[in-house]
């Protein structure tokens, strides 16, 4: 007697991802149509994350062809076509599913991802990061302050505070740097060797006279460029780890000044 009222408490939807946001789903809903139940009233984005991908993973949905937001709510025979952010496949005269870019390009990475962090750093991007930092936290200041949550974490990319979000795939930071600079297409807007790597604080120049008493002889006798930081007073100069930063962020296609 439960069944045909179970039936109309759902309905059936075809659904379809393409290209990378197959790696989010079960084996055996990759790279085909796939059919699935969903609650009637339930919205793409909630049957998105119900099948695993979180939802700043999406750039773009389909729903029987036409371009639909993360809001829309399914309907009983419908298809769904899920793509990613993707440069080469023309979208411009379809509705992408977010129609708002972040004024400014800020970061905010989970308490994993501390390489990756000092890295953006180092190539001048803002990038939050604490080791202790919890979950909460990171929701709360990317919803605050317009930031990018950076993560191998799923399911807190589906969380509701957060718009936009980055799931990196590589285990290496320097790798992570890549992958996160290509998705976004930083290379224009990084600022190498302008923050510090250790407190984020934008760095400033100065002259080496002001802080010669601080500098162990050796770099006084070789260098003659200098930044502090007025976060964590640090000093820094071009040594073998600026030349070994300076490759890295070369091979971004990013300018040093
Ligand atoms: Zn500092």
């Amino acid at each position: 007697m439960f069944g045909p009222r179970r039936c109309a408490m759902t309905v059936t939807a075809t659904f379809r991802f393409y290209a990378e946001l197959n790696d989010f789903l079960a084996l055996e809903r990759r790279g085909r149509d796939f059919a699935c139940r969903c609650a009637r009233a339930a919205t793409t984005k909630h049957m998105i994350e119900a099948l695993g991908v979180p939802h700043t993973e999406v750039e773009l949905l389909l729903v029987d062809g036409e371009s639909v937001g993360f809001d829309r709510v399914l309907r009983d025979g419908e298809r769904v076509a899920v793509y990613p952010q993707c440069e080469s496949l023309d979208v411009t005269p379809l509705l992408r599913v977010r129609n708002h870019a972040l004024r400014v390009t800020r970061f905010v990475a989970d308490a994993h991802l501390g390489g990756l962090a000092h890295l953006l750093r180092m190539t001048g991007f803002d990038t939050l990061y604490d080791n202790n930092i919890h979950d909460d936290e990171i929701e709360r200041l990317a919803a605050t302050q317009g930031r990018i949550v950076l993560t191998r974490d799923r399911d807190l990319l589906k969380r509701r505070g957060i718009t936009h979000g980055c799931y990196v795939r590589a285990l290496r930071s320097e790798l992570q740097l890549h992958e996160v600079f290509d998705r976004l297409d930083l290379a224009r807007s990084a600022r190498p060797f302008t923050r510090c790597l250790r407190c984020n604080t934008p760095l400033r120049a100065v002259d080496k006279a002001q802080i010669e008493a601080r500098l162990p002889p050796r770099v006084r006798e070789r260098h003659e460029r200098f930044t502090v930081c007025d976060g964590c007073a640090g000093i820094f100069w071009e040594g073998t780890h600026w030349q070994r930063m300076r490759r890295l962020v070369e091979s971004l296609g990013a300018a040093v000044a």
